[in-house]
């Protein structure tokens, strides 16, 4: 078991690095676009504030090559602000002498915001040294950046290994919620993947087999499976060096008896004259885009009949409004529907945000990629690293 922040004695005055995950999207004003993964950090930074910590918060924001005053976090210092007036300060370094004085004033029951951990180029290399000066800054290290929880970077693996670790309430909630689905699954237990690439969700669903009642396959990676089937998929997106794997995932759904949903129609772009037709057989020239109104029904039953749902993926290129329907009402159908639901990866998540059904989904992640490798059956680096009890 990971020690929890529950878990910590003697809070009061102790000064803690939290490492979250404040990468939300800011508009050139610096004004933030969405606040849901500060939003998603509250419960922990205000559970430590209120155990009298002094709290140094560091977060990544965007892929900075160096300083850059667009992607600085004192955005998110601002917001801090305004949640725990006079509270909150801001250190525009990330680490060093100017850093080590801001924190050596801090009070109990105050934040001391750092700047954006990736200006310094150590935190993506795991530098010793970037570790190091890092952990000047505190007693105790927690995690609560779920988000970032499958890369090896200084302020989430390197220092778990340096201070006495513990995780926050947010990635205690996703550990469970993922645990939970998929070591005791209600059923039948539907599992939804869609996306581009077949390569990059074999491992989901070879792990999903054995526990899933069903699995939907739409988006992109549908065309391989479709192809391994011998359907024509015209001149839809083909992992052609998948088309084996595509045929062993087939045979084994059959022997396990899991059902596999594919397509039965498409709403195809014909290329030449750039125009969206919904069709049941593709030809050349016809690129499957999104899925079709059949397809829509079908899996929307078979969704409306489960007792659990994950989902990864979009069901077609759904940033564009012609090819986005499929995506939507896939997103409408799982928060209709009274089965357990984890939706998890980035436009999965944006979709149902994008629905307004947030409300009636049980789990959204706040991690793509880190959510990915726990449906995968994998282990977290840097959550591997934190102290046991
Ligand atoms: P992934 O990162 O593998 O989850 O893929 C997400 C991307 O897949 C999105 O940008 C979608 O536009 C794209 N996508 C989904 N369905 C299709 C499709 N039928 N053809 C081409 N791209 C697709």
């Amino acid at each position: 078991m990971k020690r929890t922040i529950r878990d910590l004695k003697n809070i009061e005055g102790k000064r803690i690095l939290l490492r979250c995950d404040f990468n939300v999207p800011l508009d050139n004003y610096g004004d933030i676009l969405d606040d849901s993964r500060i939003v998603a950090a509250l419960p922990t930074i205000s559970y430590l504030l209120e155990k009298g910590a002094k709290l140094v918060v560091c977060s990544h924001l965007g892929r900075p090559t160096g300083y850059d005053k667009y992607l600085s976090l004192f955005p998110v210092a601002v917001y801090l602000m305004k949640r725990f007036p006079n509270r909150v300060k801001f250190c525009n370094k990330v680490v060093g002498q100017e850093a080590e004085k801001a924190v050596s004033i801090l009070k109990n029951g105050e934040i001391l915001v750092l700047e954006n951990l990736r200006f310094d180029e150590g935190e993506e290399q795991n530098s010793p040294e970037f570790v190091s000066k890092l952990a000047k800054l505190a007693d105790v290290y927690v995690d609560d950046a779920f988000g970032v929880a499958h890369r090896k970077h200084a302020s989430n693996y390197g220092i778990a290994l340096k201070l006495p670790s513990a995780i926050g309430f947010l990635i205690e909630k996703e550990l469970s919620v993922f645990d939970k689905a998929f070591s005791n699954p209600a059923h039948p237990f539907v599992a939804i993947f869609g996306g581009a690439k077949v390569s990059d969700k074999l491992n989901l669903i070879d792990n999903v087999m054995d526990k899933a009642d069903s699995i939907i396959i739409g988006g992109g990676m549908a065309y391989t499976f479709l192809k391994a089937q011998g359907h024509e998929i015209g001149d839809s997106i083909l992992s052609a060096d998948q088309i084996e794997n595509a045929k062993r995932i087939l045979q084994t759904a059959k022997e396990k008896n899991v059902k596999i949903l594919l397509p039965i129609d498409h709403v195809a772009l014909i290329k030449n004259k750039d125009r969206a037709v919904c069709v049941t057989e593709l030809q050349k020239g016809m690129a499957g885009l999104d899925i079709g109104n059949k397809t829509i029904k079908m899996f929307s039953s078979e969704i409306a009949n489960s007792k659990q749902i994950i989902w990864n993926g979009p069901l077609g290129k759904y940033e564009d409004p012609r090819f986005k329907k499929g995506t939507m009402k896939i997103a409408k159908a799982v928060a209709k529907s009274e089965a357990y639901s984890v939706v998890g990866g980035g436009d999965s998540v944006s979709a149902i945000n994008s629905c307004g059904v947030a409300k009636n989904i049980n789990h959204l992640s706040t991690g793509g990629g880190a959510s990915l490798k726990l449906m995968e059956g994998k282990v977290l680096p840097a959550i591997e690293v934190i102290d046991t009890l």
